[in-house]
């Protein structure tokens, strides 16, 4: 059962951004999957009001109705620089009330947390967002570059509503976007007393794979021919069983360089090892260094007497940028000829470079507001709506700024029971993305 409610503060003595993030979280966009979904055109509604406050004209963008993608565009002074993109999306993952201290859908403020669902994935950084643009515009602040600012629908359904589509139909609404700032990192992470901020420079790709081994049927009751039940087991013995190499790119050699001298590691320190250093985002950091197999599904028979005459299995195979091909070839050599490899899904993977102007000025910014902490580059496991961005040639980075706690489990946050956040790491995130649109 929940937790009574405490008296809420009043909307006075919250911050902008803490009040904004509240509010969001208020307004319940979850989205099951499967095209069930609780309207993200409510909170895009609230979005565009506050931008409207702000002299900020959005267009609404749906494929189907009530899945609102909200675009704005702060305009620059210089229209031919390179447009900065910064966005998040409107829709949460579910919540069962039952298992939450607080309501998910409260936004409820105790002991210095914001409550809800939405409060780390990723309502958070749509407050920033307004809060930061909403300070500077009140001090009459006018960027150099044309600014985006996007609020997507359906990332957590796969994006085919959101920012998949809208990347597809409506590029023009990103027309001039060199580098977008989104989700995935952000956060502090405490290595021996020095502090770094995690930034996703890059996705994996995902292969869903089917392995399928046909074989004779026949009666169970006498001694089987070619069971392909046994045929698939062994090849799915085999794929637990596989070994995938470290991949050194760029963002990889990076972040291991920073981590052996953070620290202050000798050179026999495996990346396996030096990965634990960063704590509970250990196994994050280590899904980036190679690619990762799992058997997820695994189906035949349907009768206690009968030998079927196929099974099959389903491998979750995360890849590396520029690996999918190998990886492929790799799983069929390692099952054999008597087992079949199909793909179901395939998803790019993609790097975007450590460097440039705004990766530039994210590291001076951190080095100012956090004197010591560093920036520490890595590919995250799964997919944000960075990926469909790539496809019309924008750099996407993952990096909701956030200084936390160093005991708080901050990554089990993530579509966690419990998700909340410091109201000062909502105060933090919003001073960097202020400091990086006056630079912009
Ligand atoms: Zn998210």
């Amino acid at each position: 059962m929940s937790a009574p409610v405490p008296f809420p503060p009043a909307d006075t003595a919250l911050s902008d951004v803490v009040r904004i993030a509240r509010d969001l979280i208020r307004i319940d966009t979850s989205n099951y999957g499967s095209g069930r979904f609780e309207p993200e055109s409510v909170a895009a509604d609230y979005v565009e009001a506050v931008l409207a406050g702000l002299g900020i004209d959005a267009t609404r963008y749906e494929r189907t109705p009530g899945r609102t993608n909200l675009v704005a565009r702060w305009r620059g002074a210089d229209p031919s620089l390179p447009a900065l993109m910064l966005h998040a999306h409107l829709d949460v993952v579910p919540a069962d009330p039952a298992a939450w201290t607080y309501p998910p859908f409260a936004g409820v403020i105790v002991d210095g947390m914001l409550w809800g669902r939405g409060a780390v994935d990723m309502k958070n950084y749509a407050a920033m967002i307004l809060a930061a643009v909403s300070r500077l515009v009140a001090e009459g602040f006018k960027p150099r570059s044309d600014i985006v600012l996007a609020f997507f629908a359906d990332e957590e359904g796969g994006t085919e509503d959101g920012s998949d589509w809208l990347v597809d139909a409506h590029p023009e609404a990103l027309a001039g976007v060199d580098t977008a700032i989104g989700e995935g990192g952000g956060y502090s992470v405490n290595v021996f007393g020095q502090r770094a901020y995690l930034m996703n420079t890059g996705e994996k790709g995902v292969l869903w794979l089917e392995l399928s081994a046909r074989g004779q049927s026949g009666h169970g009751s006498l001694p089987a021919v070619d069971n392909p039940i046994l045929t698939l087991a062994r090849a799915v013995s085999r794929i637990g069983e596989i070994e995938w190499p470290l991949v050194m790119t760029d963002t990889t050699a990076t972040l291991l360089a920073r981590l052996r001298e953070l620290a202050g590691a000798d050179p026999e320190v495996t990346p396996e090892q030096l990965a634990l250093v960063v704590g509970p985002s250990a196994s994050r950091i280590r899904a980036g260094l190679r690619n990762v197999s799992n058997v997820t599904i695994v189906a035949g028979g349907y009768k206690e007497n009968v030998v079927p005459e196929t099974a099959t299995a389903t491998v979750d195979l995360r890849f590396i940028p520029g690996c999918a091909a190998e990886a492929i070839a790799h799983v069929r050599e390692v099952v054999g000829d008597d087992v079949e490899v199909r793909t179901l899904i395939e998803l790019p993977a993609f790097e975007a470079p450590f460097a440039g102007r705004v990766i530039n000025q994210l590291q001076q910014i951190i080095a100012e507001v956090d004197p010591g902490a560093i920036i520490l580059p890595h590919l995250i496991p799964g997919g944000t709506d960075a990926k469909p961005l790539r496809r019309i040639g924008i750099d996407g980075y993952g990096f909701i700024p956030l200084l936390l706690p160093d005991d708080f489990a901050f990554p089990r946050m993530f579509h966690g029971v419990d998700e909340r956040v410091p109201l000062e790491a909502l105060d933090f995130g919003e001073e960097v993305l202020r400091r990086l649109l006056q630079r912009s």
